[in-house]
Order: C-alpha cells, then sequence, then structure tokens
C-alpha cells in the first residue's frame, strides 16, 4: 500500500464513532471480549496476554454532538469526559465488556465512579498508577495492582495466561513500541515525509487494532515513506506540549503544519510510548512489567517528578533531542496536570532560550484561524530572529 492509501485506512477508522473494526473482531472472535482504556497508561500487555482487545476511548473529537454528557459533567472543565459519556449514552461503546480508568486526573476518576453506575454490567477498574518517591515501594504496589488486574481479567475473559503467555505479550508491546520510536525519529528526521497528519491517525487506528496488526501497519507505512519521500518546505521544527489526554482535532495538528511548523516531537497519545525501555523478558513478567513503569516512565504531567529542577530542565532536554527550534504548547481547556506544569515547563524552556508560544484547544474546536496566525507568527519570528 502507498503512504496516502494507508493514511486513508487510518483515517477511516478514526472517523468511524461506531467502532466498526472492533465490533467486526468481536464477530469474528467469538467469545472474546473487547476492554477499553481512557488516557494516558494502560498496561495493554496484560489485556493482550488474556486474550482481550484493548481499545483507546480518547473521545469523538470534533465528530460527536454532545447531548447528553454536558447533564454529568460542569461546563467549564475538559471536554474529554463529557464527550466519553455521550458515546457511553449513544450505545456506541456497547461492544466493550470493561473499562479500565487509569489515575490520570480527579476528572477520569470520577468517570470510573460514573461509569459504574451507569454501566453495571461492564468491568470498571480505576488503576491506581504509582505516584511515590521510593521506588522499590512503587515497583510492589505497582506489581500488587497489576496481579489484581490480570486476576481481574482472567476471571472475565475465562483465560488466565501463563507465564510464557505473558512474556509473548511483553515482547510484542516491546516491538511495537520500538516500530513507534522508529516512526517518530523518521519523522523527526524528515518531517515533510511523514507528516504528522499522518502519523497521527496512524496511532489513532492502532488504539482500535490488535497490536500485531498495528505493528505490521506500521512498518508498512515506513516502507512506504522511504520509497516516497516528501518535499522540504522551508518551515520551523516545533515540539507539541501538553496533548497527553484529550487530543487536539486533526485540524489542529494540520493546521500548525500548514502555518510553517513542522511537528518534530509530540506528546499525542503519549501511552504509546510512556515506557521508554523495553520491559525485560526475563524473570516473573509481572514484576518486569512494574519495574519498567517505575524504572523507565516518560516524563510527563501525569508522573510524580521527585527532582525540584526535573520539569525545568525537561524541554530543553527534548527540544535538543529533537532538533527542535521551538515550544507549541498546545492544552485543553482546563487541563489541570498540563496547565499546572505548564509555568514550570515555560520558564525552564525560556530560561534555556527556547522561544514558546502557548494555545488551549478543545477536541472538537472547529475554528483554527486563530491558531494558523499563531503558528504561522512563530514560525516567521523563528526563521527570522530566531524566537519571538
Ligand atoms: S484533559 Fe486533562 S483534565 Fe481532562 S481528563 Fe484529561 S488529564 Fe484530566
Amino acid at each position: 500500500m502507498s503512504r496516502a492509501s494507508i493514511a486513508q485506512w487510518a483515517k477511516e477508522l478514526y472517523e468511524d464513532l461506531d467502532f466498526s473494526v472492533v465490533r467486526r473482531w468481536r464477530e469474528n472472535n467469538p467469545g472474546r471480549k473487547a476492554i477499553g482504556y481512557l488516557p494516558v497508561y494502560a498496561p495493554r500487555e496484560i489485556l493482550h496476554a488474556c486474550g482481550c482487545l484493548p481499545v483507546g476511548i480518547h473521545g469523538g473529537g470534533d465528530r460527536l454532538e454532545i447531548i447528553k454528557g454536558d447533564a454529568f459533567y460542569q461546563s467549564y472543565i475538559c471536554h474529554l469526559p463529557r464527550s466519553v459519556i455521550e458515546l457511553g449514552q449513544s450505545g456506541r461503546l456497547d461492544m466493550l465488556s470493561g473499562v479500565l480508568f487509569p489515575s490520570t486526573c480527579d476528572v477520569i476518576r470520577n468517570l470510573s465512579g460514573m461509569w459504574k453506575l451507569l454501566y453495571p454490567e461492564h468491568y470498571v477498574r480505576y488503576i491506581d498508577v504509582p505516584q511515590v518517591a521510593d521506588p522499590r515501594i512503587a515497583t510492589d504496589f505497582w506489581a500488587g495492582e497489576l496481579r489484581r488486574l490480570l486476576s481481574d481479567l482472567g476471571e472475565l475473559s475465562g483465560h488466565v495466561p501463563g507465564e510464557e503467555e505473558l512474556r509473548a505479550s511483553l515482547a510484542l508491546y516491546n516491538d511495537l513500541r520500538q516500530a513507534i520510536r522508529e516512526l517518530y525519529a523518521a519523522r523527526s528526521e524528515a518531517p515533510w515525509t511523514v507528516p504528522s497528519e499522518e502519523l497521527y491517525l496512524l496511532l489513532r487506528a492502532g488504539e482500535l487494532i490488535p497490536p500485531e496488526e498495528f505493528l505490521a501497519k506500521i512498518r508498512e507505512y515506513l516502507a512506504a515513506a522511504r520509497a516516497e519521500p516528501g518535499r522540504m518546505r522551508d518551515n520551523s521544527r516545533v515540539i507539541v506540549v501538553g496533548s497527553f489526554c484529550e487530543q487536539p482535532p486533526l485540524g489542529l495538528i494540520k493546521t500548525i503544519e500548514r502555518a510553517g511548523c513542522y511537528i518534530v516531537d509530540d506528546d499525542f497519545i503519549l501511552g504509546n510510548r510512556f515506557l521508554v525501555e523495553d520491559v525485560p523478558l526475563e524473570g516473573d513478567p509481572i514484576e518486569g512489567l512494574a519495574a519498567a513503569f517505575i524504572q523507565s516512565a516518560v516524563k510527563s504531567s501525569v508522573v510524580y517528578e521527585p527532582d525540584p529542577e526535573g520539569k525545568r530542565t525537561l524541554l530543553k532536554a527534548q527540544v535538543e533531542a529533537a532538533r527542535a527550534d521551538g515550544v507549541i504548547f498546545a492544552a485543553a481547556s482546563f487541563c489541570d496536570p498540563a496547565l499546572l506544569d505548564r509555568p514550570m515547563l515555560k520558564d525552564g524552556a525560556e530560561k534555556a532560550g527556547i522561544p514558546c508560544i502557548a494555545f488551549k484547544f478543545s477536541e472538537n474546536s472547529g475554528q483554527f484561524q486563530q491558531f494558523r496566525e499563531q503558528a504561522g507568527t512563530f514560525s516567521d519570528s523563528i526563521k527570522l530572529w530566531g524566537g519571538v
């Protein structure tokens, strides 16, 4: 398949709010369960080892009118939870047998409580991702949580995986993260050949299909990208920070690049890249998965940072690694974790002489003119003066 046809395939999955691909998977795999998970990090290896299809739930974006969802949440908080409720209340998530709610923020924690009340037939699990300074205590705690999840899902699916099956799932997700790293590296190397719009659509499609298929599709896309290099433009290189949970509308990602800013790193769908290093395949697989989280979780607004200066030095390191010219802070409106961190991140970046701009979005934002002007001016100012 060509790059364009893979992107088109991914776009069709992204736009399909009926999750037809998940429904088809269930029809073709009778008796097996599909389990949803909210952002940011869920241990999908365990779902896979139990024979379940992990399904990323990211809201309906700008393609879903909120009718019932507004009755459940205050109007001033981020858009994601009302959008997820709307998906649930309209029956679009009825192919799921359960949903995992990671401890990303209070909003998602509250959503887990609502889900329990609204959908008593679903398995609902609040996943208490560790936030403690002592690595030994954190690893023991997280291994205990993972074992409980394994036991629950083993019961739900009717399949309790042995150690070898767990290791096979760990190895598969190691390969998948490696492929995603290669995809990001290819974009950073030649962003005109791997446009962020296509990379993003591929990641979104990957939230809906089995990991084996996602891995094959990334490899196919990379081969197609190598065979069809795009035409380089005189754009600036930026990293986008703050979009780790509620996702920006596709139009916003396109707008940033069309306004003259190549995105060379980002935190879209960060759960895909949450573990920076491979999970070890020797020893107890659950211990290995727990330790990998504690030792190599990506530095982000949803993980405890023990170093008081850590948030201030983070962007300098990221910008250098990506050879970026500047930073665009793009967070969902009223996103507590992203907006609480932003002053520290911005302060550190500006002290390091890195140009920054900031805006807020909602997943259903439909007007991009102001973003186009901001990103366009930012790119021009970087090219003219190295900053704003
Ligand atoms: S967008 Fe931010 S505030 Fe809203 S659910 Fe996600 S992390 Fe929480």
